[in-house]
């Protein structure tokens, strides 16, 4: 079957891999090789995709809840969107969520996902105690911080090289409300947001969507959202309601004149520099998941969602020349983010340093990949490094030098994976 995850592009053949219960998935490891893990799809290049596929979705029980500390124990094909909908009412959310609900477990800890609160709250491993992980010889073993240290810190942002996680207990944070306290800043340029981020810097949630088409004294102008949980207790979450793309928007649909105009009218909806008002966890946290199928709005070919982040010493001079040849090449699309990262963790390959990140998606025509190859070559010159999540263009030069504790990963990935049966097209492209 033609699989591929959320940006559509690679497209790559693979069979997917049969089984029917713990017993038969551990044969299926043992007897295949060239296989990866496939969560939900939710990364936006090859991590997930190889010549044979493990699709996780059928792991989605839960298993254990502890109400007096918050510690979930389930299996790894469960999607925050299900826990959500089952632990909210109770007064109960994930301590770190990245922007959509509709990622597994699994997927959450291979790629260390990180949302709006990484400045105070850190990665999603930081709330893993342990994991059960089926290894290539078809052992299965519980790792921790304390047991088979080595092995959970490869696996926690380990792109699914190390094994396939069978399960995870993680804890839950207590909150009073379903409803989200926002407050949205205007920022006139760069400065202005990154001041505004400083400033707010003890908020627990922050985001800031950025103008990446503004030049000159407008460079980096934004919209700075900041939330918190309200203390009403009102927990009566549902679902929102959702809205779908119906068909691939044709080619010249998304170029830069409807992206200039799409700026300017949110840019401008906002009218004063601050504003507040309350909205629900799924408007705050989740605003694209409302758009069923939105993958769909860049055609048919696909698009890449280009997403790095420099430290912060240098994030200010870095962001700005970045975003200048971003602007000048006119490719960018309408979705940038700017968010705020505090301490990195000790995961091996986990993405987030302390600094900034952006994050923008770029619909796949041919004078895109020469483009982020030039922006690379700056991303390293600025010490910073690709998420791997959502990488499907990185050279292998340009990981190698951007991930220092590679070597570390790569050891622990040879000691449990020898001969590389977990592959994928992103760790063929890249040595991992
Ligand atoms: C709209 C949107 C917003 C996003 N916002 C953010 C964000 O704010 N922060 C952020 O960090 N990420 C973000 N992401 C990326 C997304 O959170 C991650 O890519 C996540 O890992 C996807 O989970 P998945 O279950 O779909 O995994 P997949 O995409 O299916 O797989 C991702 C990786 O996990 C591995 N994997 C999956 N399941 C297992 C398993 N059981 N055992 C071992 N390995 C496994 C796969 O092999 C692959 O390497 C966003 C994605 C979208 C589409």
């Amino acid at each position: 079957m033609k699989l591929t995850a959320w940006g559509r592009f690679p497209v790559v053949d693979a069979e997917q891999i049969r089984y029917g219960n713990e017993t038969s998935l551990r044969e299926a490891v043992c007897r295949n090789n060239e296989l990866i893990a496939y969560g939900n799809g939710r990364s936006y290049g090859d991590c997930a995709l190889a010549t044979r596929s493990l699709n996780m979705r059928r792991y989605d029980r839960f298993i254990h809840f502890d109400s007096s500390t918050g510690q979930l124990t389930c299996e790894a094909g469960v999607l925050f969107a299900t826990i959500l909908e089952t632990f909210l009412p109770r007064g109960w959310f994930l301590q770190v969520t990245p922007g959509t609900q509709l990622i597994t477990v699994g997927g959450a800890i291979a790629c260390d996902v990180h949302g709006k609160n990484h400045h105070l709250a850190g990665c999603f491993s930081e709330t893993v105690v342990s994991l059960r992980i089926l290894l290539a010889d078809g052992t299965i073993v519980t790792c921790c911080r304390e047991q088979h240290r080595e092995l959970f810190l490869a696996t926690c942002g380990g792109m699914g090289l190390t094994g396939v996680i069978l399960e995870a207990s993680f804890t839950l944070t207590r909150v009073a409300s379903r409803w989200i306290e926002q407050r949205v800043i205007k920022t006139a340029n760069l400065d202005e947001t990154f001041a505004a981020f400083e400033h707010h810097g003890r908020t627990p949630y922050s985001v800031a969507w950025i103008d990446c088409l503004q030049r000159g004294a407008n460079l980096g102008r934004s919209l700075l959202m900041l939330g918190e949980f309200s203390d009403d207790g009102d927990l009566d979450y549902r679902k929102s309601r959702k809205v779908n793309i119906p068909c691939d928007f044709p080619d010249f649909a998304l170029n830069s004149l409807t992206v200039k105009v799409f700026n300017t009218l949110y840019y401008g909806k906002v009218r004063s520099e601050s504003s507040s008002r309350r909205v629900g966890v799924d408007s705050f946290f989740y605003p694209l998941d409302a758009l069923h199928d939105w993958n769909r709005m860049y055609g048919r070919s696909g698009f890449v969602q280009y997403h790095f982040i420099l430290p912060k010493a240098r994030s200010a001079v870095g962001m700005n020349q970045i975003i200048s040849i971003i602007a000048e090449s006119g490719m960018a699309s309408f979705l940038a983010v700017l968010k705020l990262y505090g301490a990195e963790n000790d995961c091996y390959l986990s993405f987030p340093q302390e600094g900034y990140s952006l994050a923008l998606d770029f619909k796949l025509i041919p004078a895109v990949i020469p483009l982020l190859h030039r922006l690379d070559a700056l991303v390293l010159e600025f010490g910073g490094r690709i998420y791997l999540a959502k990488d499907a263009c990185m050279n292998r030069a340009v990981f190698e030098q951007s991930y220092p504790r590679l070597s570390a990963f790569r050891e622990v990935r040879s000691k449990y994976d020898p001969h590389g049966k977990f592959s994928s097209r992103q760790s063929m492209r890249l040595g991992l």
